[in-house]
């Protein structure tokens, strides 16, 4: 099945804020060149293919969003713009909960099959409750990258 929606997580799938969660970093944050500091001089980065992965499914016309558990929606926000990749996603579903409400809400949005999304996930616990609603779900280990994508183009 050709897959329409693509949908990501945050923390350690789309960036890795730093050796940890951007809930536990320290804003407000800066931007110098590519990367984004917090008040701490913690340095958090984006995985490097995510930028192109990105532009890629948008030109393709797939959708995109974001599900994000984190506990601190207004910082992951930030980041997003900082990074400036907040443009890409369709649809952002930012906080603490069971994905399963995430999808929910994401299925309700785009009104498509479950079968019709992809997600991809650094966690196992959310691999396993999303993939039990019938989207396909790709466990992420060190980041996204073009190999994960690659067999959903
Ligand atoms: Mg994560």
């Amino acid at each position: 099945m050709q897959k329409k929606l693509f949908v990501f997580d945050l923390d350690f799938t789309i960036w890795d804020a730093g050796g940890t969660w951007c809930d536990a970093t320290n804003p407000p944050y800066f931007k110098e060149k590519e990367d984004v500091y917090d008040s701490s001089g913690r340095c958090l980065r984006l995985y490097p293919d995510v930028r192109r992965i990105l532009t890629l499914l948008k030109k393709s016309g797939k959708y995109m969003a974001v599900a994000s558990r984190t506990f601190e929606p207004g910082w992951a926000n930030d980041l997003l713009k900082l990074f400036q990749i907040d443009h890409f996603f369709d649809r952002k579903e930012i906080y603490p909960d069971s994905k399963v409400r995430h999808f929910r809400k994401i299925q309700e949005h785009f009104k498509l099959n479950y079968s019709e999304m992809v997600f991809f996930d650094d966690e196992y616990r959310n691999i396993e409750e999303v993939g039990r609603l019938g989207v396909e779900s790709v466990f992420v280990k060190n980041g996204l990258d073009k190999d994960l994508i690659k067999p959903f183009l």
